[in-house]
């Protein structure tokens, strides 16, 4: 493993994705962005598409909607085929991860009744959705540390398929099998994965999934998420928000809500037509660049992460707070230290941006399609440099809202 700056720089000469960097929009080049998983960068296809889409809405108004009404069903083929391993017709983009998830959820507690089951270090918002369900329908609700103990009576189980602290990379077929013995049915979370993990959402079984698009897959800051049914369950569900958006015959108007048959269904209102074009974009760079070449190159740049970390952090009282294995660790690192906060703000301030969870995990995110072996190691570089010298000291303790 490269442990000079030159060794580093002659991978990223030889990296087959080296190009794709310039597709988007950097103009920072002091700074080392390490928090596209949190919030990707802009390509540049899409800052030109959002332009040409703003004149085509002045010019041509409500005769553009033929044009723009099938954009949810259009990047949700485009999405499952490339990027999460389903087929054409399984899944639409819209509304946000929360919003999706509510529905699924909804629908699939109404195909046999059960507890909802997820485990205590889920995302807050799936956690929080959950409470919400079990409260409203009267479920009971089990949030554990070991979901498979708690399998037996469960009807929904909720999972990410990457955790967004630690990074470990969930065994998707397995738990998804693991339900279906106990008759329950796994809502899979991609937010963490999608674009730069493989998903294979067919091969592993997987009947339900959501996922939003603005960490790796690019799609800006309130970006429509997506979400997946496969085909042999759509028609047995039905979306807890009745829309005119999933309505058979939409603008026949006067008719009792009768949903049309396939995805479409889980359609509320009217979509967001020019962040759709947005995710239309940041999925063709993904597609382009291709899943397995993406996952090869974030696999390199974690294992560079780490060596770095063993042998410049942990002297400095840091620990690894992500698997160690690259096999069960999605797209980013997180590196622990009991001034966890105070060394994000340092770093910050030293333009390496990453991002804090608590209690004290700093996460490294690496974002295949721009991140570069050098931006890896100069950013320890300038780590392990403010820590040294104590620099994380000049900052306070507490917390700030967005973190
Ligand atoms: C980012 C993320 C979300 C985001 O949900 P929104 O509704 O888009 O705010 C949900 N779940 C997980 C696991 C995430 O990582």
């Amino acid at each position: 493993m490269a442990l000079s700056r030159d060794e580093a720089a002659a991978l990223d000469a030889a990296d087959p994705l080296a190009s794709f960097r310039a597709r988007f929009v950097l103009g920072d080049e002091q700074r080392i962005y390490l928090d596209g998983n949190s919030l990707g960068r802009l390509p540049v296809a899409t800052r030109d598409r959002l332009r040409d889409l703003v004149e085509e809405w002045g010019e041509r108004l409500v005769s553009g909607w033929p044009d723009w009404i099938d954009a949810p069903a259009r990047v949700g083929d485009l999405l499952a085929e490339g990027v999460l391993g389903a087929r054409p017709g399984e899944v639409i983009v819209s509304d946000s991860t929360t919003v999706n998830l509510y529905k699924l959820c909804a629908a699939a507690l109404e195909l046999g009744a059960g507890a909802l089951v997820t485990d205590t270090g889920n995302f807050p918002t799936d956690r929080y959705v959950l409470e919400g369900l079990a409260a409203q329908r009267g479920a009971e609700l089990r949030i554990v540390d070991d979901v498979e103990r708690a399998l037996p009576g469960a009807a929904v189980v909720v999972l990410s398929h990457v955790d967004y602290r630690s990074g470990e990379l969930a065994d998707m077929e397995r738990l998804t099998a693991a339900a279906r013995e106990h008759g329950a049915r796994v809502v899979w979370d991609l937010s963490h994965s999608a674009g730069a993990v493989p998903v294979e959402l067919r091969a592993a079984g997987v009947e339900l999934a959501v996922g939003c698009t603005y960490k790796y897959l690019n799609a800006g800051p309130g970006a429509p998420a997506y979400l997946y049914v496969a085909r042999e369950l759509q028609d047995r569900l039905r979306s807890p928000i009745q829309g005119w958006f999933g309505q058979r015959d939409q603008f026949a108007m006067e008719r009792a809500y009768d949903p049309v048959e396939g995805i479409g269904r889980f359609l509320a209102g009217t979509p967001p037509v020019i962040d759709l074009a947005a995710v239309e974009e940041g999925v063709r760079l993904t597609v382009e660049a291709g899943v397995g070449r993406l996952r090869e190159k974030s696999v390199a740049l974690c294992e560079l992460i780490v060596a770095l970390h063993d042998a410049w952090l942990v002297p400095l009282g840091f620990s690894l707070g992500s698997p160690r294995d690259p096999a069960v660790r999605g797209s980013h690192v997180s590196i622990r230290h009991p001034e966890g906060w105070q060394i994000c703000q340092a770093l910050i301030r030293a333009e390496v941006i990453p991002d804090f969870r608590e209690p004290d995990f700093i996460r490294l995110g690496v974002a295949p399609l721009y991140t570069r072996h050098v931006d890896i190691w100069d950013a320890l570089d300038r780590l392990r440099g403010l820590v040294e010298r104590g620099e994380q000291r000049r900052y306070e303790a507490a917390r700030s809202r967005v973190t």
